[in-house]
């Protein structure tokens, strides 16, 4: 049995605290919030798409950065054995298009509130409004945590239905508790009003411990293009977002996307952030996207001839609306340089050719990746070659563990950025205690 520390009662924290507390340790989870979870409540827009149903080969397809770090933590937790656990702890799941697993009441409040039961029945001790000030280490070891009273509540009143034994600290505004084993759950830098303050991140610097660059990733893209601003609000589906470094293809995918008041949103952008974050802003990056990727050039160009021929007397943007979005076609005359009105008999051969290449090229010039405060997750974090694969720990602080977001590992959307949380909770759990003494 240990004596174990957990900073953070987000997704990790709170499954971390699970389990080493039914494995027989002693816990102590802290959150600076006044209640758990908060980001997961708003995950999966308020229905916490909490893993994605897939293979653990396809899983690791979906992790941007460093996925084979994961390989063990996977394998004492994928998804199919999260959905059984889960299920087994009362909730109900159900998988739904891309296999994104969701609670079948579509409310993420029913995730957080399992975690809720189970850690009453495990007995961890929850502190609320309790923020972890710093890790005290010595002789290169973790011994405990300086806590800080978070928030207006008293501390000795902050427990809600969770067992806290309010006479160790009460009073105190600081105090420290002593701990065998200290995990850093503290999640990233994104969405910073759920809590993720990057604290953990100050923790492994002031350690001693190399924290990578970090970047807002799965976040929108702001775009050079002034003329874009008119488009604000139009979503593009079964389109293709192509980016290019010069002659370099960095970026391709199909899917969906949307115009905003500075750049461009929605699920391919949100790829193309996780793909490219980095490159982002550094220099501009062009980027086309390809409104009818099922035709080829040749097709487009043979629809474009009969589309003209048989609307001679009508505008080249009326010729073309059954083809395209109809505020999409001021834009697309626009960048092949025609003016709206043109007849379509009028155009001439270079002219079409500029439309084709307007169509299945429109142009776009990335040149910023939008902040954190719209970022889904952080991109970097404690570098994992610091860390221990399988209990998390740090290899240069005995009995100091980092899970989660607070690492440097992030996926794509679809349910992978919560399975990474909870597998390497799991494992951390399951191995905390072969840890190095
Ligand atoms: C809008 C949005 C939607 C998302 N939707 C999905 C989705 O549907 N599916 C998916 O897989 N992922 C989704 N994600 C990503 C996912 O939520 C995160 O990857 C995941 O929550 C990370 O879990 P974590 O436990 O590492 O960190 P967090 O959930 O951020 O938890 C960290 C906790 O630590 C606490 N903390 C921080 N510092 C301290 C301190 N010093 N002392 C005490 N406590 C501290 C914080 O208050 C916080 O509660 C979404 C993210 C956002 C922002």
């Amino acid at each position: 049995m240990k004596k174990i520390v957990i900073i953070g009662g987000g997704a990790a924290g709170m499954m971390a605290a699970v389990l080493m507390s039914r494995d027989g340790n002693q816990v102590t989870l802290i959150e600076q919030n006044e209640k758990l979870g908060k980001k997961l409540f708003i995950t999966g827009k308020g229905r916490c798409n909490f893993t994605n149903a897939c293979t653990e080969n396809e899983f690791l397809d979906a992790v941007v950065d460093n996925p084979r770090f994961l390989y063990s933590a996977l394998s004492e937790l994928n998804p199919e054995a999260l959905i059984r656990l889960f299920e087994s702890w009362g909730l109900k799941t159900k998988v739904e298009r891309g296999r994104r697993a969701f609670p079948s009441s579509d409310r993420s409040y029913d995730v957080i509130d399992m975690f809720k039961r189970q850690l009453k029945e495990a007995g961890t001790e929850v502190l609320l409004n309790c923020q972890a000030a710093g890790i005290r280490v010595e002789d290169g070891a973790a011994v405990g945590v300086m806590v800080r009273k978070a928030g207006k509540a008293p501390l000795d009143s902050v427990n809600g239905v969770h067992r806290f034994d309010g006479e160790r600290f009460s009073g105190a505004r600081e105090f420290f508790i002593p701990a065998e084993a200290v995990v850093v759950a503290a999640g990233g830098l994104s969405y910073r009003s759920t809590g993720s303050t990057g604290d953990g991140l100050r923790f492994a610097r002031e350690l001693g411990i190399k924290v990578t660059e970090t970047y807002p990733s799965l976040v929108p893209i702001v775009c050079k293009e002034e003329s874009l601003r008119a488009l604000q609000g139009l979503s593009l589906r079964n389109v293709e977002l192509i980016v290019r470094s010069g002659k370099k293809e960095l970026f391709r995918e199909r899917g969906e996307m949307l115009f905003t008041h500075f750049g461009v949103s929605g699920p391919l952008v949100l790829s193309a952030s996780a793909r490219l974050g980095p490159m982002i802003g550094r220099k501009p990056l062009t980027a086309a996207i390809d409104l009818k990727p099922a035709l080829t050039d040749e097709q487009m160009d043979r629809k474009l001839v009969a589309f003209f021929q048989e609307n001679p007397n009508r505008t080249a943007a009326n010729a073309l609306a059954p083809m395209l979005p109809s505020r999409m076609l001021p834009a697309v005359l626009k960048a092949a340089g025609l003016e709206p009105d043109r007849k379509a008999n009028g155009v001439t051969r270079t002219e079409r050719e500029a439309i084709l290449a307007a169509i299945k090229r429109f142009p776009l010039t990335f040149t910023a990746l939008r902040g954190y405060e719209e970022a889904v997750v952080t991109k970097g974090g404690v570098s994992v070659r610091e860390i221990d694969p399988k209990t998390f720990e740090a290899k240069k602080v005995r009995g100091l563990h980092f899970i989660g977001e607070v690492l440097d590992l992030d996926a794509l959307t679809g349910g992978y950025n919560l399975q990474i949380a909870w597998s390497t909770a799991a494992s951390c759990a399951k191995n905390i205690g072969r840890s190095r003494e």
